[in-house]
């Protein structure tokens, strides 16, 4: 392409972007780190592009797919990795010969998309991510088979990194200047360093004594165990804030997409928590059986959790899975289950927002003049406030999308 300056022999120029989920997030910057270690140079207009994918629903393929195209317009060399390039079929077929999929393990996808770059040796090494918040991915892949669910195809079965590498790492991004870690895995509560002698609730009491702000992507609800919730309670640098998938408030439901729990124990197994921390999840709608009734069972679930933030997903059928071919609701039926979800989230973010009304808080600024709170609620700050900084502030009103400082 020629543009910008010069670059010694060998070194070439890149950008890596995401879809998806946080493992998506950490893969990406797995391939950036790698390629930055070998000396190649970020930035917007480079000449390779690195496109990390989401597969989740038929939506994220195709915007995946989009965002490739895009790249391979406006770069010399584009990789398309991630879930969407696993992902059986012909889901990025057509596209220009400059982009190259790599359907790889994410383990294999740094060095594929490195030796393909061409390595140097200039070493540029500690580049500092830049984001404020570190996702440390310490479990890929899933075991489970979920009827619905493509992860378990694409990203393979559970496996754990060794905890002295977890925690090393966490070691080194705090000294970079992160002031959060996040626990990032497909299926965190399957974390096992066997040899070791490591489970989840011991990483996390582990890692909690490194780190200012420590915080669990998400967590499968049949890992919500005992020892998990005291580990939680006690590790003061724990954030209050708990993402666990719900995806069906109806026992029917959840038998039908092979969840292996039911309603009742999603409500006991998070009750010890309720008071302190914030709750979030994920929920599907428009599930083949989910029904009318089955609907205000999942409405009637969320409340009774205490859920706030939901992020609600359409459901699609995925290639390769059990209901690939049952998609009976339709698209207008999953629009307006959507968007009652939606609301129901929104109104019981606020309520959870108008408590901190009059009471402190320390926030992460994140962006400037935006951040989160200890229990991860969204606030609205300063746009002074120096980004990457822990803050106590104080809430003084609740606006439409998080609580406003004085
Ligand atoms: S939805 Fe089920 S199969 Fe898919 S990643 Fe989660 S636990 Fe595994």
């Amino acid at each position: 392409m020629g543009r910008g300056p010069a670059y010694a022999f060998g070194v070439t120029t890149f950008n890596v972007r995401f879809l998806g989920c946080k493992v998506s997030h950490v893969d990406a910057h797995e391939v950036r780190e790698r390629l930055l270690a070998d000396g190649h140079v970020e930035r917007d207009d480079a000449e390779i592009a690195v496109v990390n994918t989401c597969c989740v629903t038929n939506e994220a393929v195709a915007k995946s797919r989009k965002e490739a195209a895009r790249a391979a317009r406006t770069h010399r060399r584009v990789y398309v990795t991630g879930c969407g390039a696993n992902l059986a079929g012909d889901a990025f077929a057509g596209l220009p010969g400059n982009v190259t999929v790599v359907a790889r393990r994410s383990e294999e996808t740094p060095e594929f998309v490195a030796g393909d770059v061409g390595a140097i040796a200039c070493v540029q090494a500690d580049a500092r991510l830049d984001r404020v918040r570190a996702f440390v991915k310490v479990q890929d892949g899933c075991s489970f088979s979920c009827n619905f669910c493509v992860i378990p195809l694409v990203r393979g079965a559970s496996r754990s990194r060794a905890a002295d590498a977890v925690l090393a790492e966490i070691r080194r991004r705090v000294a970079q200047g992160h002031r959060e870690v996040v626990l990032t895995g497909i299926n965190l509560g399957c974390y096992r360093d066997r040899a070791a002698g490591y489970d989840l609730p011991r990483l996390v009491r582990e890692a909690g004594a490194l780190v200012e702000r420590l915080r669990l992507s998400s967590i499968e609800i049949n890992h919500v165990n005992d020892e998990l919730v005291r580990v939680l309670r006690e590790t003061p640098t724990v954030s209050r804030h708990l993402h666990v998938p719900l995806q069906s408030g109806d026992d029917g439901v959840l038998r039908a997409m092979g969840r292996r729990y039911s309603v009742a124990t999603y409500l006991r197994r998070l009750a010890p928590l309720q008071e302190e921390f914030n709750l979030t999840s994920d929920v599907i709608v428009g599930f083949p059986t989910e029904d009318g009734h089955a609907f205000a069972n999942t409405l009637a679930t969320v409340r009774a959790a205490g859920l706030t933030k939901i992020h609600v997903f359409p459901y699609s059928p995925r290639p390769g899975t059990r209901t690939a071919r049952d998609d009976q609701v339709t698209p207008q039926v999953k629009r307006d289950r959507g968007a009652r979800l939606r609301a129901a989230s929104h109104d019981a973010c606020v309520a959870r927002w108008r408590t901190k009304v009059g009471r402190d808080d320390v926030v992460l600024v994140d962006r400037v003049g935006r951040g989160y709170g200890d229990d991860y609620s969204p606030w609205l700050l300063d746009p002074a406030t120096p980004v990457g900084e822990l803050v106590r502030v104080r809430g003084a009103a609740v606006l439409d999308e998080g609580v406003l400082a004085a």
